[in-house]
């Protein structure tokens, strides 16, 4: 039987990762996840029902009662938090200013590792994350690690609040959250954002969508059947 492939992309926040994922996933006709999303979703619960992450058991209790489905809609990744569709909520700045903590917890990681392997399992995907090449998948055939100026990273995700209609976050606010996350995505204890030694670096600071798109395709490609 044919080996599924599994291409790993990580890198810093708003860095374009989901937007080079999809458009992968698109040309390949692969299954795109965006491990982001399960962490943000995750921290949504958290936040509404007041799980107290300092304490283990609690938190263990919690990813009991959290269930996560992925619905792809024309590449476009959508998730459920136990039936509700949550992908708009996990994008605003309640969650993305908590997620950092969340995702350092190890029982947290651990149970979302587990459950992103068995997605890559069986079918060809596109994952992107921060330990997607080092920890999920790191036997991947293929991975990117992702980078960009913070300056154009930050106006990109701050064009891409604006245009969901959320006029209550400033430049500077997106900005520090992202060097925020960085460095707590850096510098944690439980698999942090690294580059894997094998994953091909793609700065797309100067690049438009479609010359990532073709630079990855370029590298994806010899390992595709044809
Ligand atoms: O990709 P996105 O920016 O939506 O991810 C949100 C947060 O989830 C990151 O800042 C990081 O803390 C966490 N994350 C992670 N590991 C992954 C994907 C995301 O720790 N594989």
């Amino acid at each position: 039987m044919k080996k599924n492939l599994v291409i790993a992309i990580d890198g810093y926040s708003s860095c374009g990762k989901s937007t080079l994922a999809k458009a992968l996933a698109k040309k390949l006709g692969f299954i795109y996840v965006d491990s982001g999303a399960m962490y943000r979703a995750v921290t949504l619960y958290f936040l509404r029902n007041n799980v107290d992450i300092s304490n283990d058991a609690k938190v263990a209790d919690a990813l009991q009662h959290i269930e996560l489905n992925f619905h792809s809609r024309d590449y476009e990744s959508h998730i459920t938090l136990n039936g509700e569709e949550v992908s708009d909520e996990i994008r605003l700045m309640p969650v993305s200013e908590n997620v950092s903590e969340v995702s350092a917890h190890k029982i947290v990681r651990h149970e979302m590792v587990k459950q992103q392997q068995r997605m890559g399992k069986l079918k060809n995907i596109v994952m992107d994350g921060r330990d997607i090449g080092t920890t999920v998948f790191p036997d991947a055939p293929v991975k990117f690690f992702m980078t960009a100026d913070p300056k154009i990273r930050a106006e990109r995700r701050f064009k891409e609040l604006e245009s969901k209609g959320n006029n209550e976050t400033t430049l500077e606010e997106v900005f520090e959250n992202l060097a925020h996350r960085d460095y707590a995505d850096t510098t944690r204890k439980e698999s942090p954002l690294v580059r894997a030694d094998d994953a091909i670096i793609l700065d797309n600071t100067d690049l438009t969508q479609e010359e990532q798109l073709a630079f990855a395709l370029e590298k994806v490609n010899p390992f595709l059947v044809h």
